[in-house]
């Protein structure tokens, strides 16, 4: 059976984990969590990067942080996980979705100028597999109406849009760390980016349950006392862990997986040249992280066929999200604007390969050979 995903683990992830244990600090912002924080400074640029239990946790803090209030519109694709719009609906906010590009499943940005209301507070852009959106179109929207731009950057973490990193172009953006990403702590877990200077202390306060015990750590403030509304966003030490044994391999990860989508693309390209499936599209601006691999069938009967050819020859395969806007919260919270021309029939053609580090040529031969036998 070639698995759809497989953890990502290098080893190092025990002994870390061990050293917590001994350490008898299991409570979030420990050593363990300062140096991922300071891993992911470093590599994105960004001053304030915070550790959460999720990428939801990270977007919720985000959507906080936003003051987004009842009434508020968010707009969004509709193609997306359901956290992007829970985070916002939980603070009463409708949802306004737009449709996406057929090349990329992003956002199609010439949308969304016209979605935009005296009500519309912010744009959530999701970097749909590791591809960044548009963003110096969005970007430039955004300070036109003078909107908050809150990055959806869960499957984007070492990707880049004109060199800058996800998540750091916005005003804040958020990571996840969820087993079947990239890099996981151990499970779940992500991490909030924040670029606007005027939130990042008030995230260390969100984060700390409306306290400032993050200062009080440091030393700047004699005691800590309650701040701000707050919630409990911090992960276990014992994640942080597990986290930052990934972080140290992530370059050598990143290639690895970069060789495997490759290496798809190039078994593949056959297939899609003679006009039977079509390939993923990489913009050239953007410098993507191999998050996952899919092709695109003709349409959903297609592509259950397809699915269940695979299954037959033990090779599993998943399609992706059905669309926010047609599901019965999405009709509770949201509304589409304008046509949905490519969110629908996009998603129902698409069907995702399998993709982790770890997985073998000779199973990306296997299983392109699989869908190069069920087409021929
Ligand atoms: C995985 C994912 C999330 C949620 O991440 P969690 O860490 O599981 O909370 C949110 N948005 C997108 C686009 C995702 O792919």
């Amino acid at each position: 059976m070639i698995s759809f995903n497989i953890p990502p683990y290098t080893g190092r992830e025990r002994p870390y984990i061990d050293q917590v244990l001994g350490s008898q600090h299991l409570a979030g912002d420990g050593a363990f969590t300062k140096a991922c924080r300071k891993w992911l400074e470093s590599y994105s640029g960004c001053e304030s990067v915070l550790l959460t239990p999720s990428c939801t946790h990270a977007l919720e803090m985000a959507a906080l942080l936003a003051e987004i209030e009842p009434g508020d519109e968010v707009i969004m694709p509709s193609y997306t996980f359901v956290s992007t719009a829970n985070a916002f609906v939980l603070r009463g906010a409708k949802i306004v979705f737009v449709d996406i590009r057929p090349d990329t499943m992003n956002v199609n940005e010439r949308l969304i100028e016209d979605a935009i209301t005296p009500r519309t507070k912010a744009i959530v852009p999701v970097h749909y597999a590791g591809v960044a959106c548009e963003m110096d179109t969005i970007m430039s929207i955004a300070k036109k109406y003078n909107l908050v731009v809150i990055e959806d950057a869960a499957q984007g973490v070492m990707s880049t849009y004109k060199d800058k990193v996800l998540g750091t172009i916005g005003d804040a953006g958020a990571y996840s760390f969820h087993q079947t990403k990239n890099y996981t702590s151990g499970g779940e877990g992500g991490a909030l980016l924040v670029s606007t200077p005027a939130w990042q202390e008030r995230a260390e306060i969100i984060r700390e349950k409306g306290t400032n015990r993050s200062q009080f750590f440091r030393g700047q403030v004699d005691k800590y006392t309650w701040m701000d509304i707050g919630s409990s966003y911090l992960p276990s030490e014992l994640n942080a862990a597990y986290l930052y044994a990934q972080l140290e391999e992530a370059e050598a990860i990143n290639t690895r997986r970069i060789a495997s989508w490759e290496n798809y693309y190039k078994q593949l390209q056959p297939e899609a040249e003679s006009g039977k499936i079509e390939l993923p599209y990489i913009p050239e601006e953007c410098c993507h992280n191999a998050h996952m691999f899919y092709i695109k069938t003709k349409d959903v009967e297609e592509r259950s066929a397809l699915m269940e050819w695979l299954k037959h020859r033990n090779i599993q395969s998943a399609f992706h999200y059905v669309p926010l806007h047609t599901s019965r919260a999405g009709q509770t919270f949201g509304r589409f604007h304008g046509e949905d021309e490519y969110t629908t029939k996009e998603s129902e053609r698409l069907l995702r390969l399998p993709m982790y580090d770890g997985l073998r040529e000779e199973d990306i031969k296997a299983i392109t050979d699989a869908v190069r036998r069920f087409y021929a």
